[in-house]
């Protein structure tokens, strides 16, 4: 895989968030310090981290003595114990850690996870399965990535319907207020095709705009 900067990152809670989190770090050529209160779990991650160990870290010394505060990166995985998750973000930030991640478990966590500092906050179990539901719920979507509430990019196959006909012919920048920024067939992408470009009836189109617009594109061109 491509690699533009490699990074360094700790990861604190080997449970099967931060676990896949390390794992694939380590796949895209990064180093992780992976590190966990729990032997067997540290042992477990010794092949998929650069280095792996057991430690607490609600322990403000254990954190120092890792230099966890050298890592620009730190990713808070501790799942159920609240009370751990907030003290470790807490010292995180004291000790200068510029980019600490924690997976939050609730509103509340989330609330005071906000509060003291967390510079991004996730919940991986809300946020797949919203996008499950999406998925579910249009089946003409293949993949999307939400730029905002408002903006989107997604991928769609062509419809027979659009088979055989230009960009100019369809209009679709000016009709439907989205624009194709690229085009997969299989293997190949042509990135930015031009107006005069034919689609083709299993071509992948990528399209940006405000999800409104997208879907009208959907419900009226496909
Ligand atoms: P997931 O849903 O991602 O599997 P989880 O919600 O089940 O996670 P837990 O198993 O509660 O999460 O915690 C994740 C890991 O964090 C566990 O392996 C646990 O040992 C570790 N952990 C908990 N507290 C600490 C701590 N203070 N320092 C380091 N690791 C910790
Ligand atoms: P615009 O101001 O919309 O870019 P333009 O005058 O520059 O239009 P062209 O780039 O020649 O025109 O394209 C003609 C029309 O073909 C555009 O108005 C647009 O509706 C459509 N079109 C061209 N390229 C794309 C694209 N990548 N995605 C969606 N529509 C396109
Ligand atoms: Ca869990």
């Amino acid at each position: 895989d491509f690699v533009a900067i490699k990074k360094q990152f700790v990861i604190i809670g080997l449970g099967r968030f931060g676990g896949s989190v390390c794992k694939e770090l380590i796949k895209q050529g990064h180093e992780v310090l992976a590190v966990d209160t729990d032997e067997h779990k540290v042992n477990d991650f010794a092949k998929f981290a650069t280095h792996a160990v057991v430690a607490n870290s609600t322990d403000e010394e254990t954190l120092r003595s890792l230099g966890v505060r050298n890592f620009e990166n730190v990713v808070v995985a501790i799942g159920d114990n609240i009370q751990a998750s907030i003290l470790t973000t807490l010292l995180l930030k004291e000790l200068g850690v510029k980019n600490v991640l924690v997976k939050a478990k609730n509103d509340y966590h989330h609330k005071v996870l906000e509060k003291i500092g967390a510079d991004h906050i996730v919940h991986p179990e809300k946020d797949m399965g919203r996008r499950v539901a999406q998925h579910l719920s249009d089946d003409k979507i293949i993949d999307f990535i939400e730029l905002s509430d408002e903006y989107s990019i997604v991928e769609l196959f062509a419809t027979t319907k659009l088979a055989g006909k230009s960009l100019i012919d369809l209009n679709i920048r000016a009709k439907y207020g989205v624009t194709i920024l690229a085009v997969k067939k299989g293997e190949k992408i042509d990135i930015s095709p031009e107006p005069t470009y034919q689609i083709e009836r299993e071509d992948l189109l990528i399209v940006i705009g405000n999800n409104q617009d997208i879907k009208r594109f959907e419900d009226q061109a496909m």
